[in-house]
C-alpha cells in the first residue's frame, strides 16, 4: 500500500507533536509554517545579549513531551533534560506578605499557615479535593474526545458521571476557595489558577480547582537552556523521523474535493495529500482557510468567548535581585477589581497582578553577567479594538511602580532594552484569534463541551489540534490534542 500524506497547517507545539505521532504512525508527513522559525507561541526573543522565552515560561507534565521522544523509540534525555523546581513561585502582596510556593505539599502547607495564619490542614484538604477533581476529569475532559461515543460508554467514563458534583461545577472557584479558606491572601491565590487557562475565577466554574494538583503534584519545571528548547527538540526529533517543515510559508486555504480534505494551497501551489490537520485557531482556519465554505462553520462554537489575552514586556535589567526567584507574582490589592477590568470593562487595571519571569535564574547565559532577564507579563482582556498603545503606556508605568515600590528600587533606570508583546502582536505572530492565547474561556461549565472537537464532522480528513480545541490551551492540553488526533488515525 502507498504511503499515506499528512499535512499539517502551523508549527505550533501541537502541531509538531501531531507530526512526530503522525510520522511513528507511518504517515509521509509535511509541516507548513507561516513563520521562519517553529513553535508558535513557544519560541524565543534575542536582545541586546539578553534571550527570553517569548510565551510559555512555566513547564508542568513534562511527561506528555517523554512520551513523544518514547512513541519514536528513543530516550528523552538525549534529547531534552528538566529540573523540577523546588519552590514553584514566589509571592509578594502589597501588605507586605511574602509567600514561597514549594512543591513539596507538606511544606507548602506550613509556609502557608506561618506567613497567612491559614491552618496548613486545609492547604492539604484543598489539594486533596483538587486531586480528586483531576482523577474525575482526567480522563473523560483531557485524555479523550468528548465528541465521540466510545469516551463514554467506557466504565472509568461512568465512573466519572456517577462522581460529577464532586467536581464542583455549580459554583464558582472564587466562591468554593471563599468557602473553604478564611484568609483572604489564600484565596487571592488559589482564585489566581484561573488564570492558568485565560478565565477569571469570578466566573469559572469551581471545577478549575483541578488546576493546582497539575503544579502542586505533577510539579513545576525548568527546561535546560530554557522553554525553546522544548520546540528545539521536538523539531529535531520530527525531523529525524522524517517531517519536512516548509518555514514562510502561509496556508491560504484547505482543499476540499466532495466534502474530503486533500490538500491545502499555500504560494499558489496545491499540495495534495489525505489527511489535513490544522493547528491554526480555529476561528481562523474556518474564517480564512475554509471561507468558501460558510454551509459548514460552526457558528455556535466559534462564537464562544475567547479567553483573556496578555502584555509582556521582555526587559534586559542591569542588576540581579536575590530576593527574586524563576517565577514572581506581585498579587493586585483588588483581585476583584482587575478581573471587572479584564472581563467586563475589557481594559487594563491601574494596579495589574504582574508576573515576572527570570530564566536567567537558571540558565545564566541567557543575561550578561550581574544582569537578568525580565519577562514581565500582565493578564489582559483579548483585542476588542481598545487604544493598546494607550493602555501600554499607562501600565507600564504602573507596573515600574508597583515594582520599584515593592523591591525597592527604580525599575525604569535598570531597564537596558526593552521589547514588548501585545494582542494585536500574539494574533499577527501566531493566527490566534483577537490575541486570545488560550482559545476559547472556560468561564462557564459548559466551555469543555463547546470547544471545537479534534475532528471536522463536515470535511472527512480534516482534523484540528493546538489550544483552540479540545481539550484546550497550555503545553499538556496541546500536546493531549496531538494525541487524540493521531488516536483517531490508523497506522499506516
Ligand atoms: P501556536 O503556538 O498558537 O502556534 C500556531 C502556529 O501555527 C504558529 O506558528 C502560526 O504561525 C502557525 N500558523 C497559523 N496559521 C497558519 C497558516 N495559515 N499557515 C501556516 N502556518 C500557520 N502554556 C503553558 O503551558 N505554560 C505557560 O507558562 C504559558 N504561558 C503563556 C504565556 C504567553 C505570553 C502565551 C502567549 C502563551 C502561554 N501559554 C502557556 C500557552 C501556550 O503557549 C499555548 O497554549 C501553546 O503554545 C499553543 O500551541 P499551539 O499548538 O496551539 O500553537
Amino acid at each position: 500500500m502507498p504511503q499515506k500524506k499528512a499535512v499539517i497547517i502551523g508549527a505550533g507545539i501541537a502541531g509538531i507533536a501531531s507530526a512526530i505521532r503522525l510520522a511513528v504512525k507511518g504517515y509521509a508527513v509535511e509541516v507548513f509554517e507561516a513563520n521562519s522559525y517553529p513553535g508558535g507561541k513557544l519560541s524565543e526573543i534575542e536582545l541586546n545579549g539578553y534571550r527570553f522565552d517569548a510565551g510559555p515560561s512555566l513547564l508542568t507534565m513534562p511527561h506528555y513531551i517523554d512520551e513523544l521522544f518514547r512513541l519514536a523509540g528513543k530516550n528523552p534525555a538525549n534529547y531534552f533534560l528538566y529540573e523540577q523546581l523546588d519552590i514553584v513561585c514566589r509571592y509578594f502582596y502589597e501588605d507586605g506578605t511574602r509567600i514561597n510556593a514549594y512543591a513539596d505539599t507538606g511544606k507548602f502547607a506550613r509556609e502557608m499557615e506561618t506567613q497567612t495564619g491559614e491552618p496548613a490542614a486545609s492547604i492539604v484538604k484543598h489539594l486533596a479535593n483538587s486531586r480528586d477533581i483531576y482523577s474525575i476529569t482526567n480522563h473523560v475532559f483531557l485524555e479523550r474526545s468528548l465528541h465521540r461515543l466510545q469516551t463514554y460508554i467506557r466504565w472509568d467514563t461512568m465512573r466519572s458521571i456517577f462522581k460529577f458534583p464532586k467536581i464542583d461545577p455549580f459554583r464558582t472557584m472564587h466562591r468554593a476557595n471563599a468557602h473553604s479558606f478564611k484568609d483572604a491572601r489564600v484565596v487571592q491565590f488559589f482564585d489566581r489558577y484561573a488564570t492558568y487557562n485565560g478565565s477569571d475565577p469570578y466566573q469559572a466554574p469551581a471545577t478549575l480547582n483541578v488546576i493546582p494538583h497539575l503544579e502542586h503534584h505533577f510539579g513545576a519545571y525548568f527546561p535546560e537552556g530554557g522553554m525553546y528548547s522544548i520546540t528545539q527538540s521536538l523539531v529535531t526529533l520530527a525531523e529525524g523521523l522524517g517531517v519536512k517543515f516548509h518555514y514562510d510559508t502561509y496556508v491560504d486555504e484547505v482543499v476540499v474535493i466532495n466534502g474530503n480534505a486533500k490538500g491545502i494551497r499555500a504560494k499558489g501551489q496545491n499540495i495534495i495529500a489525505d489527511l489535513v490537520v490544522s493547528n491554526m485557531d480555529v476561528w481562523f482556519t474556518y474564517k480564512k482557510l475554509l471561507a468558501k465554505y460558510p454551509g459548514i462553520h460552526p457558528k455556535k462554537t466559534l462564537k464562544q468567548e475567547r479567553s483573556s489575552s496578555a502584555l509582556i514586556f521582555y526587559w534586559g535589567i542591569k542588576k540581579s535581585f536575590p530576593q527574586l526567584d524563576l517565577h514572581n507574582i506581585f498579587f493586585s490589592a483588588d483581585y476583584r477589581a482587575e478581573f471587572d477590568h479584564i472581563w467586563q470593562q475589557r481594559t487594563i487595571y491601574t494596579d495589574p497582578t504582574v508576573y515576572v519571569n527570570i530564566s536567567s535564574k537558571h540558565q545564566p547565559d541567557d543575561a550578561p553577567a550581574c544582569c537578568e532577564n525580565w519577562f514581565v507579563m500582565i493578564n489582559v482582556p483579548a483585542d476588542n479594538g481598545q487604544d493598546w498603545d494607550k493602555l501600554i503606556a499607562d501600565a507600564r508605568t504602573s507596573i515600574q511602580l508597583k515594582l520599584s515600590r515593592i523591591l525597592g528600587e527604580d525599575i525604569a533606570s535598570l531597564i537596558v532594552c526593552e521589547t514588548i508583546l501585545d494582542p494585536r502582536g500574539i494574533e499577527s505572530k501566531t493566527s490566534s484569534y483577537k490575541g486570545s492565547i488560550y482559545g476559547t474561556s472556560s468561564n462557564n461549565q459548559f466551555a469543555a463541551f463547546l470547544r471545537h472537537a479534534n475532528r471536522s464532522s463536515k470535511v472527512q480528513g480534516l482534523y484540528f489540534c493546538g489550544g483552540s480545541v479540545h481539550p484546550g490551551g497550555g503545553i499538556p492540553l496541546c500536546l493531549l490534542s496531538a494525541k487524540i488526533v493521531s488516536e483517531m488515525l490508523p497506522g499506516q
